[in-house]
């Protein structure tokens, strides 16, 4: 959100508020609580005097005394009708939004305002004015008809609000978990799993999948490509090949090992080696142009089965060493 955002939507809550007032205003006109409305002119004074802070963009002190205004509001509507209207029930709901708006105000750079002091300042509001009508009564007789669609009104904004804040909190919550946990485990330039989540799928697969095969696969002479062409003309060989990758191996998981080496780790080692021959093939036949250049790549790659015999290390290590065997060959093959 923008700062016109920002301020657009402050105006909104603001409006909103205002209406509110006059709204209640009306309604302890015609129940005759005179002394709520009376307090709604002030009140009503105070929400005026609002849009001055926001069109200033003064956000922490509007919210400061909204905050304030909106729990003296309760306290004193309570202390007026009792709670058998529901008003009090507000406060509930409003703790949450102090913190939320504290949160948005650190998203956005905004000044933040101290949530736990309006946070007490709400609870004890609340204790003060329900524990003087417990003792005293309110001080307007409440209509019965009145305070039960208040009572049935109030608790379902509340309750409503309640759940809907929860439930977009907690599902925030786990989006960005989701996106952290995934951002933790793909390469951001090719899309690509890292390494890190490369060596908890081995040590899976190294347990369980007996069929199993490892493929190293190292770009060919990736040094010159981006000596002549350039780092950019690196990126994009590096982002091709492993879209070529991802293209044409099924059932597999594939990893940038290194900078412009990767590691799969193949479900079925028995199509394996067809695959990784069609992969060199593809890889050999496909166009690479960067900036209106052709670029001639190639791969060598190094397989190397499951083996009860061979520790995980030992695993991939073989795998490497077939790799090297095959650029020690003249590259652009692959090492069975
Ligand atoms: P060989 O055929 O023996 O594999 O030779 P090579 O040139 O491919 O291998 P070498 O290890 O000499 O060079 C790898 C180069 O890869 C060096 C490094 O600068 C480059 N590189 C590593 N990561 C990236 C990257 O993310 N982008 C780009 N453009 N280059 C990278
Ligand atoms: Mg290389
Ligand atoms: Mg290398």
């Amino acid at each position: 959100m923008d700062s016109r955002g920002i301020k657009k939507l402050t105006m909104m809550v603001n409006s909103a508020i205002i209406f509110m007032v006059l709204a209640l205003a009306l309604f302890f006109y015609l129940t005759k609580a005179m002394f709520m409305v009376y307090f709604s002119i002030p009140t009503f004074f105070v929400y005026v005097f609002m849009y001055i802070l926001i069109s200033r963009g003064m956000y922490s002190g509007f919210l400061r005394i909204v905050y304030f205004w909106l729990t003296l509001y309760m306290g004193v509507a309570t202390v007026c009708l009792g709670y058998s209207y529901g008003f009090h029930l507000y406060s509930m709901s409003m703790i949450p939004i102090i913190y939320y708006t504290n949160y948005m105000a650190y998203k956005l750079n905004l000044r933040k305002v101290g949530t736990g002091i309006y946070s007490g300042m709400i609870v004890i509001m609340y204790l003060l004015s329900t524990m003087r009508v417990s003792i005293y009564g309110p001080i307007y007789e409440s209509n019965e008809f009145f305070s039960m669609i208040f009572w049935v009104v109030n608790s379902l904004i509340v309750f409503s609000f309640l759940v809907f804040y929860t439930k977009f909190t907690v599902d925030n919550m786990i989006k960005s978990e989701d996106k952290l946990k995934e951002m933790s485990y793909v390469d951001r330039l090719t899309g690509l799993y890292n390494r890190h989540y490369m060596m908890e799928r081995l040590e899976e697969a190294y347990k369980t999948s007996e069929g199993s095969m490892i493929a190293m696969i190292d770009i060919d002479d990736f040094k010159k490509i981006n000596d002549i062409y350039g780092h950019n003309a690196g990126d994009y060989v590096l982002e091709k090949v492993s879209k070529i990758m991802k293209e044409n191996c099924d059932d597999t998981i594939i990893s940038r090992w290194g900078g412009e080496e990767f590691l799969l780790l193949i479900k079925n080692a028995d199509s394996g080696y067809e695959m990784m021959d069609k992969l060199l093939e593809k890889i050999n036949s496909d166009k690479f142009v960067f900036d209106d250049k052709d670029i001639k790549v190639s791969v060598t790659i190094g397989v190397e089965k499951r083996d009860k015999g061979l520790s995980l290390h030992k695993w991939i290590q073989a795998a490497d060493e077939k790799l090297y065997i095959g650029k020690t060959k003249g590259k652009n093959v692959v090492i069975k």
